[in-house]
């Protein structure tokens, strides 16, 4: 893994019994824990240019506080347009 690449942080199917529509199951690739994917991730990763990783969010939480223990500047996008649009649909079901 480079500082380049691309971390898909996914909800663990545990805690999240609904998810937005069209989430298909994948694992964490760090701990193995089955997350939700997203449709608007899964376009993330088909256009990312670097290596996308999923992890889940504590594993996703622990690899931030480790890189910020090391003093590493780790870039966060948030919520990209159409992730925020499909909760929107999520939440007015
Ligand atoms: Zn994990």
């Amino acid at each position: 893994m480079s500082d380049d690449d691309l971390i898909v942080v996914c909800m663990p199917v545990a805690d999240m019994l609904h998810p937005v529509a069209g989430a298909i199951v994948q694992h964490c690739e760090q701990c193995g824990t089955a997350v939700w994917l997203a449709p608007s991730s899964v376009r993330v990763i088909d256009r990312a240019t670097v290596l996308a990783t999923l992890r889940c969010v504590p594993c996703a939480v622990a690899q931030m506080r480790a890189a910020q223990a090391r003093g590493e500047s780790l870039e966060c996008l948030g919520l990209l347009p159409e992730q925020l649009d499909e909760v929107k649909r999520a939440l007015d079901r």
